[in-house]
Order: structure tokens, then C-alpha cells, then sequence
């Protein structure tokens, strides 16, 4: 049996926490961090009567760049354990502002200048890992995407650009909840993830008064990794999968203040995040024995349930803003996450 570091049964989730450094306009405000990262398993926060110690599996501190977070929350192999035929899912979790999109996909590139390689988030680098892979393999390896985004509890596909009908979610005792007519793609080199990447546009935002740019849907990028084991003397056929999910924002509703028509989306939202919870907390208690993971209650947790309840690993990575404004919002991050380790 594995152990982890408390002389525990490892589980098969990780759980980091990302912490963003602050932005020009909180430092012209003249904000401070109230975050404190001690080393490298340990958060703290600064203010008093808060000194509780939170312990992640990996603490990622503002000046961490996006290959430090790949390497710190040991993303290859992840992606290794995907290319073995394990179901793998990388989340992040946490408020919106809080950097979840520029870890999974890297900065906006209209808003925040040119994509230089350096700030590529996981989504490019663990393409670029498997490209490595396939090609070294010489064949006999095939990737294919999705692109699927969940909003109000209907699932929007990303690699289609024409407005359509929410795709229909059928489930089957034998082969768990499909998505029906989902596009996808092969992926052959890098470029194709800038076309991939692009199916971002097509997600929804909506401008309440916290972000403009607030993502208010679930994206699940799926690479389906298909060995054929023809050339490859190592092994049989695989069929894994590797999934990369940008959660919508964790905030809670009195924050946003406002319309009926938001309420039902941040309803959605929270219902989905806190099934998600509760899965998560059913594989960590499960560590291995016979799992039962309650995933019918949301859409997304339908959509990963082959993951979730596989012989795959989950990594989340929670994403906290540094600021004392968004303390409340950083304090829920940090109990949600740490109840899933
Ligand atoms: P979310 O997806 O959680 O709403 P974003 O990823 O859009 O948040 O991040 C909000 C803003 O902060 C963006 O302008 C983003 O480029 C910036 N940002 C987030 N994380 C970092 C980071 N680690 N380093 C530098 N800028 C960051
Ligand atoms: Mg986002």
C-alpha cells in the first residue's frame, strides 16, 4: 500500500492551492497580501484570529510560475498514468478573479498581451508532453479532444461555434453518461490547441459587477488517449483519458447581487460544485477500498463519473486571491479543498 506523508493510505486525489500575487489596480489601491505560504505544504493567513495552518498536498505562492505549477503538482505524471489507460481529471476550483483559467489555459490573450511559451498553462503543456510521447512512440498512440462547456446545467459544445440546442446527456448502466453529438478533434501538434483554444470564445460570460470576464460555466477540455498497442512492445491496447476542467467561479450569490436570471446560474452552479464536493470527499474517504461516488446529482458530475469513480487520479488545484476583500471568499476555497484531502 502507498503511504502518504502522515503514514496515511494515499488516496488518489491531490490537492494544491494556487495563490495569484496581486494585480496593478490592488497595488495602486495599495492592498496587501494576507496570505502567507511558510513552505511548501503549509498556507497561513496574516490577519488576526485567523492563524489556522492549512496543510495542501502542494502550496504554490504568488511568485510560482506555470512550469513550477506543473512540476510541483506532478501533472507528467498524471498524464503518463492517462497514457497507461487510466481516466485522470485536473480541476481547478475557487472564486472568480482567483486564476483558475490562466492556470488551466494561461493568460487571456487579448486582454493580458501575447502568449510567450513560458505562460502556458497546464492545457498546452500537457499537450505538448503527450505530443512527446506519441511521437517518441512512434505511433500507434491517437489523441482526440472535446470541448464541452456546462452552463445552467445544459452542456454547450466549444468546438462548435454555431449557436445550437444544449446537446443531450443519455446514460447507460454499461457505458456511464455520454454526451450526444459532441464534436471532436485529433490533435497532431501544437497548433491544433490553438484552435481548440479557441472554442474559449465561445463560452459564456456574463458581466455582473464582480468580472466582467467572470466565467460562469464549467469547461472540460477530454483528451481521449488511444493506444493501439500495435507497435508499442510494451504493453495491449489503452483507451485513457486525461481531463482538464475550468470550474465556474465558487462565489457565493449575495456577493453578485442581482437579477432572478443569475440567481438560477449561481443555484446551478453551487449544486454542481458541491455534488463535486461530495464526490471528491467519497474517493478521498474511499482510498481504495470499494468506492461508491454519488455523481447523479449534476450534470458535471454525470460527465466525469467515469473518472471520478475510475483508476485514474484527480488533482485539484485551489485558486485564491490574495487580498483581505476577498478573505470570505479565500476562507470557503480552503474548506472546501481541504475537506477533499
Ligand atoms: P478566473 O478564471 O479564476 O476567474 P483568471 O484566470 O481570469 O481568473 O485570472 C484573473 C486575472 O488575474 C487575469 O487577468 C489573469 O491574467 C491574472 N492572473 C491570475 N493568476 C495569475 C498569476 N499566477 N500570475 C499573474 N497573473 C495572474
Ligand atoms: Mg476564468
Amino acid at each position: 500500500k502507498k503511504m502518504n506523508s502522515r503514514g496515511q493510505e494515499k488516496s488518489n486525489v491531490m490537492v494544491a492551492v494556487r495563490v495569484r500575487p496581486l494585480n496593478e489596480a490592488e497595488q495602486m489601491r495599495g492592498e496587501q497580501s494576507v496570505i502567507l505560504c511558510p513552505d511548501k505544504r503549509h498556507l497561513q493567513l496574516s490577519q488576526s484570529g485567523q492563524d489556522r495552518l492549512f496543510t495542501f498536498d502542494a502550496v504554490l505562492g504568488p511568485e510560482t510560475s506555470q512550469e513550477e505549477v506543473f512540476q510541483a503538482c506532478q501533472v507528467k505524471k498524471i498524464v503518463d498514468m492517462a497514457t497507461q489507460g487510466c481516466s485522470c481529471t485536473v480541476f481547478a476550483f475557487g472564486q472568480t478573479g482567483s486564476g483558475k483559467t490562466y492556470t488551466v489555459t494561461g493568460p487571456h490573450a487579448e486582454l493580458d498581451g501575447p502568449w510567450d511559451p513560458s505562460y502556458h498553462g497546464l492545457i498546452q503543456r500537457c499537450l505538448s508532453h503527450l505530443l512527446g510521447l506519441v511521437h517518441s512512440a512512434g505511433g500507434g498512440i491517437t489523441l482526440r479532444a472535446s470541448y464541452l462547456e456546462i452552463y445552467n446545467e445544459q452542456v454547450q459544445d466549444l468546438l462548435d461555434p454555431r449557436p445550437r440546442h444544449p446537446l443531450p446527456v443519455r446514460g447507460s448502466r454499461a457505458c456511464g453518461f455520454r454526451v450526444e453529438n459532441l464534436s471532436e478533434l485529433e490533435l497532431h501538434s501544437l497548433d491544433d490547441i490553438t484552435k481548440l483554444l479557441e472554442g474559449l470564445r465561445n463560452r459564456h460570460t456574463s458581466s455582473h459587477r464582480q468580472n466582467e470576464r467572470s466565467s460562469r460555466g464549467h469547461a472540460i477540455l477530454t483528451i481521449h488517449i488511444n493506444r493501439t498497442g500495435a507497435k508499442d512492445t510494451e504493453g495491449g491496447a489503452t483507451q485513457g483519458k486525461l481531463r482538464l476542467v475550468d470550474l465556474a467561479g465558487s462565489e457565493r450569490v449575495k456577493e453578485t447581487g442581482n437579477e432572478a436570471e443569475l440567481l438560477e446560474e449561481t443555484g446551478n452552479i453551487n449544486r454542481s460544485l458541491l455534488a463535486l464536493g461530495k464526490c471528491i470527499a467519497a474517493l478521498v474517504n474511499a482510498k481504495g477500498k470499494n468506492k461508491h461516488v454519488p455523481c447523479r446529482d449534476s450534470k458535471l458530475t454525470k460527465l466525469l463519473s467515469d473518472s471520478l469513480g475510475g483508476n485514474g487520479v484527480t488533482l485539484m488545484i485551489a485558486c485564491v486571491s490574495p487580498t483581505a476583500a476577498c478573505l470570505p471568499e479565500t476562507l470557503n476555497t480552503l474548506y472546501y479543498s481541504s475537506r477533499a484531502r
